[in-house]
């Protein structure tokens, strides 16, 4: 009996003439993320099976899938050879694992039969294996309309394929088949879950954070990069560019309205971030800002923002309260990280009565009080670039 992921895909499906380059982009993902496995990735009639991965480690790549976007869910599945009592006994096998986890539970048997030549009808797959199952385990009841636990016997060309239970992928596309973009990633709570949804709709996400050292701390630096490679789980591998900001914030803060330094710091931000995006064919620029949170989040604010770049500006939490943010912060596991105390460029140069309806036009002029080219070249020039990489499969 092999070992094989079967997997199902989430919207993909709905492609159209675009699926096989969606179908190609997910098994690329998918082997990507078994790397340094050697294993094969085979597309059939609307599933992709992964072969080679030892037994061993099918829990372990189950759970590295399961973070891969584009699936939907998976199962660890057996192949077995087109026979009833074969896929009898690969579907008691997996259950005795299953329930030694759960200890009792209720199911339903799925059967599809693509070869239309395996002498039984799928009704009858499922009725006999059922009884089969139901005679060996006392801990099994038949739930039919929401079991707990789903097994599944696939009949294709070659063999038979068995599983018992499924686990949820994240749904969404595969990260690459819809362009790269720029995350403006702070050490908060809500750039880590803006780039995770942006990623999640296929895009590749790189990242760029703005520190203000000796005013924020190394700890700081690392969290970011903390951050950052929580999102590589998902998204990576992932391009840091760190940014050198102390300059530009103190000629802010000495020489432009005090009331305006946040919003000249983010237009400042946004220019930079522009320019990073340029040099690594990055199309949009992405934050994570929400209407109204702070003063910088106004409408006027986010309209004075994006006046300062001609790249799109995605905010894909606009429309979020603060506490569903924190919990998808937490389902995808930044949120712990997220809240570590130390300063951020931002909240050690707060105005004390920030502007919350600031005019372009007036942003505009308070801007070019300050020549801020070199500035940037130079803070350009000093960037620490790092690439973080999902972990080393267990
Ligand atoms: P977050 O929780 O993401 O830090 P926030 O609610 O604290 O957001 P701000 O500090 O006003 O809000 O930042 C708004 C957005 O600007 C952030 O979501 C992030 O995209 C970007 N940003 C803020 N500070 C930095 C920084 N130091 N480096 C890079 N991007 C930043
Ligand atoms: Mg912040």
């Amino acid at each position: 009996m092999e070992t094989v992921l079967l997997i199902r895909y989430a919207e993909i499906h709905l492609k159209g003439l675009n699926r096989p380059y969606f179908e190609r982009s997910l098994a690329g993902a998918l082997a990507r993320a078994l790397a340094p496995l050697p294993v094969q990735v085979v597309r059939e009639q609307g599933r992709i099976f992964v072969f080679g991965v030892p037994g061993e480690r099918a829990e372990a790549a189950a759970k590295r899938l399961s973070r891969v976007f584009g699936v939907h869910s998976l199962s660890i599945a057996l192949a077995v050879e087109k026979d009833f009592a074969a896929i009898s006994d690969a579907a008691a096998r997996l259950m005795e694992q299953a329930l030694r986890e759960r200890g009792h539970a209720t199911f339903k048997v799925f059967a599809r039969r693509a070869d239309k030549r395996f002498p039984m009808r799928s009704a009858d797959i499922c009725a006999e294996l059922g009884g089969v199952l139901l005679d060996r385990f006392a801990q099994l009841k038949v739930d039919v309309h929401a079991p707990e636990l789903r097994v599944g016997v696939e009949i294709r060309q070659e063999r038979a394929f068995v599983y018992a239970g499924e686990i949820m992928g994240p749904g969404g596309m595969p990260v690459g088949c819809n362009g790269r973009a720029l995350l403006l990633l702070s050490g908060g709570i809500d750039s880590p879950v803006a780039g995770y949804m942006i990623a999640k709709r296929g895009v590749a996400v790189d990242a760029i954070h703005f520190y203000s050292y000796p005013y924020t701390s190394e700890r700081a630096r690392d969290k970011v990069v903390e951050l950052a490679r929580l999102l590589a789980q998902y998204a990576g591998p992932l391009r840091l560019h760190l940014i050198p900001f102390t300059d530009i914030q103190l000629a802010i803060y000495d020489r432009c309205p005090a009331s305006e330094t946040t919003v000249l710091m983010r237009r400042l931000m946004m220019r930079i971030a522009e320019r990073v995006a340029r040099d690594t064919g990055a199309q949009a620029l992405v934050t994570g800002e929400a209407i109204g949170q702070v003063a910088s989040q106004t409408i006027e604010s986010l309209t004075v923002t994006n006046d300062a770049v001609t790249l799109p500006v995605f905010r894909p939490l606009i429309g979020f309260d603060k506490e569903e943010i924190v919990e998808r912060a937490k389902a995808i596991g930044t949120f712990g990280t997220s809240i570590l105390p130390y300063e951020d460029c931002c909240t050690v140069f707060v105005p004390q009565h920030p502007v919350t309806k600031p005019r372009v036009d007036k942003l505009r002029e308070s801007e070019a009080l300050v020549d801020f080219t070199d500035m940037i070249d130079r803070a350009l020039r000093d960037a620490e670039r790092l690439t973080l990489r999902p972990d080393p499969l267990a």
